[in-house]
């Protein structure tokens, strides 16, 4: 390649990247709101709670306070609770007695599951929480240990600069419709079938 050529395709780079960064631009201007967000975190692949907790880290991070009401599989260990209760800004509650296939007692599960609502609903009233992540909620409707009756109210009332993330497989349609943000994350391959064990750091 001459350097004739070079420079023929560097200046054709600077007009599309000059044109691409008016664009983009163009969009971030006319972003002008601010509000309090519904996420939804769903589908059949890995994810869903590691970027809910992802999220919990960037409002940690600006001296915000984030809670955590984890649903169904609450006795379990995930190496984001044992490093974000040392900030005072975290409250974590662990509210289950694990899925339905290890606990094989209904009645317990949404018992555990109501005490955990009213916990929530605790910080979906209060206005100095930035971020309320309810992590596996979606088994609470699906299972029908929740209504959406029950649910709804609390997440539509909630102060109106505070984020709520909802996870967990096959969320509901209301869940959706109600989200401003909704992202179904594919399972393309998983390495537990393939034998592998769940490792620290990655799956927990
Ligand atoms: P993560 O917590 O890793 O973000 P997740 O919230 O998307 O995962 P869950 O259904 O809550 O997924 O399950 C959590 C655990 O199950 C993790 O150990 C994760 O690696 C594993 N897992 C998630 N998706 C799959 C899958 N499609 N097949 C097998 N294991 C999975
Ligand atoms: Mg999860």
């Amino acid at each position: 390649m001459t350097g004739a050529d070079k420079n023929a395709i560097n200046l054709r780079h600077k007009t599309r990247t000059a044109k691409h960064k008016q664009v983009v631009d163009k969009r971030i201007a006319a972003a002008k709101v601010d509000k309090g967000l519904l996420l939804v975190i769903t589908g059949n692949g890995k994810g869903k709670s590691s970027s809910a907790f992802g999220m919990v880290a960037r409002t940690l991070g600006y001296g915000l306070k984030a809670a955590v009401f984890q649903f169904i599989k609450g006795k379990e260990e995930v190496g984001e609770r044992a490093y974000f209760v040392r900030d005072p800004n975290m409250r974590w509650e662990r509210c289950g007695e694990g899925f339905t296939w290890e606990t094989q007692d209904r009645d317990r599960d949404i018992s555990a599951a109501r005490a955990g609502w009213e916990k929530a609903k605790e910080a979906l009233a209060d206005p100095t929480v930035h971020l309320v992540v309810l992590d596996e909620q979606t088994y609470l409707v699906n299972y029908r240990y929740l209504s959406l009756e029950e649910i709804m109210p609390a997440i539509e009332a909630r102060p109106a600069m505070q984020h709520v993330v909802i996870t967990g497989r096959a969320a509901h349609d209301v869940f959706v419709e109600a989200a401003d943000t909704v992202s179904a994350i594919r399972d393309v391959k998983h390495a537990f079938r393939a034998g592998v064990k769940a490792q620290q750091g990655i799956d927990l």
